[in-house]
C-alpha cells in the first residue's frame, strides 16, 4: 500500500517556531546551501525522518562553521542546549552526562539551530535501550572497488538477512557505501544482536574472501568491501535516514528501494537539493513498511548463511 499517498504531498508541516540565528550562515559553500536551507530541508522531509530520529539517543554531528569549518562529533547534552531539544538520561548509566533526544520537528529544527549537520541515532529507541529495533550493515568499501559491487554486497547482505528470518531494506549512505537495514521487533538484546551481525560479516568475508573482510584492521586492503557490522552495538550509532552529510556534495542518506539499486545512481546521488523533488515525485515511499516488517531476532536463531 502506497503509504505516501494519505498524505496530500502539498501538506507541508509549518516551521517558524524556532528561531534560527544567522540562517545565511553557508554549510555547504559549493551547492550555497544556508542554515535556512537545512531547515527547509528537514522541515521537508520530516514526515519521512521522523520515525528514524524521534525518541531515541542521538549522535550528531555539528559544525559551526560548514563543512569546512571545525566539526564536532557528539554524544552528550552540552550547556547551553537548544531548549527544543531534549536531555535524556541513560537508564544504565545514571552518573554519565545525558543525551540528546527529539520528540518534534521543533526538536529537529533545534538541532539545525545548534549547527547539526549530520544525525546518528542509536539503533534502540528511549522505550527500550537495551532491545534494539533494528539492524545496521554498514558496506564500507576499500579503494578500487566499483559501484556494481557494493550493490552486490547489499543484495548478499539483504539475501543473508531474510535467510535469518528477518527484512531488509537500503539506503544509500551519503558517503562511499551503503547501508543495509533490518527493522527488529524489540527482544534480543544488544550482546546478541551485534553476535548475530558479527555472525554474517564473518560469513560473508569467510565465504568471499576475495571480495569482502569483516575486521577493521584488515579493512585497509584495497579492492574489499568492510561489513562493517560494528554499528549494531550499545551506544554505537549510524547516520540516519535523509540525514544530511558533512561532506562535500550535500549529499543524504537515502532510504531506495531494492530495485532502484543502478548504476544510475551511485553513494552520494542524492542530496539536499534533489531530494525534495525525488519525494515528491515518488508514488510510495520506499521504506513505507519498515516498522510494520519488524521481525524478532529470535526468528533469526541459527545460521546467517546465504
Ligand atoms: P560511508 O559510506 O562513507 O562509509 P558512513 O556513514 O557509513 O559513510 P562510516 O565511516 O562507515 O561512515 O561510519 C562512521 C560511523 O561511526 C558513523 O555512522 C557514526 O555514527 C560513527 N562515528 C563515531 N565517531 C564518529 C566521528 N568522530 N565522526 C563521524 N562519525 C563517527
Ligand atoms: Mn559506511
Ligand atoms: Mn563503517
Amino acid at each position: 500500500v502506497p503509504r505516501s499517498k494519505t498524505t496530500p504531498k502539498d501538506e507541508k508541516p509549518q516551521r517558524r517556531t524556532v528561531r534560527l540565528t544567522h540562517p545565511d550562515r553557508v554549510y555547504w559553500p559549493d551547492e550555497g546551501v544556508t542554515k535556512e536551507g537545512l531547515a527547509d530541508y528537514y522541515t521537508e522531509v520530516w514526515r519521512y525522518i521522523a520515525p528514524h530520529i524521534v525518541g531515541r539517543p542521538l549522535a550528531l554531528l555539528r559544525a559551526p562553521s560548514g563543512i569546512d569549518g571545525q566539526t564536532f562529533f557528539q554524544k552528550h547534552a552540552w550547556k547551553g542546549i537548544n531548549a527544543n531539544i531534549v536531555e535524556v538520561q541513560d537508564p544504565a548509566e545514571k552518573d554519565d552526562e545525558p543525551y540528546v533526544a527529539i520528540n518534534d520537528l521543533d526538536g529537529l529544527l533545534g538541532l539545525v539551530q545548534s549547527a547539526t549537520l549530520e544525525i546518528h541515532p542509536w539503533g534502540s529507541t528511549l522505550a527500550d535501550w537495551e532491545r534494539p529495533d533494528r539492524i545496521i550493515m554498514d558496506l564500507d568499501p576499500g579503494d578500487g572497488v566499483d559501484w556494481p559491487a557494493i550493490i552486490e554486497a547489499a543484495e548478499e547482505t539483504r539475501k543473508r538477512l531474510e535467510t535469518a528470518g528477518l527484512n531488509a531494506f537500503v539506503k544509500t549512505s551519503g558517503g562511499k557505501g551503503l547501508h543495509v537495514v533490518a527493522p527488529l521487533k524489540p527482544s534480543a538484546q544488544w550482546p546478541a544482536v551485534k553476535a548475530f551481525c558479527k555472525g554474517i560479516a564473518d560469513a560473508m568475508a569467510k565465504d568471499s574472501p576475495d571480495k569482502y573482510v569483516s575486521t577493521i584492521t584488515k579493512s585497509k586492503r584495497s579492492g574489499k568491501i568492510l561489513i562493517d557490522y560494528l554499528r549494531n552495538q550499545r551506544g554505537m550509532t549510524a547516520v540516519a535516514p535523509y540525514s544530511t552529510r558533512a561532506r562535500r556534495g550535500a549529499a543524504v542518506s537515502m532510504p531506495l528501494a531494492w530495485n532502484e539499486l543502478s548504476p544510475d545512481i551511485g553513494p552520494a546521488y542524492f542530496t539536499v537539493e534533489n531530494t525534495p523533488t525525488r519525494l515528491q515525485a515518488l508514488d510510495a515511499d520506499p521504506w513505507a513498511e519498515f516498522k510494520a516488517a519488524a521481525e524478532p531476532l529470535k526468528a533469526a536463531k541459527g545460521k546467517a548463511k546465504g
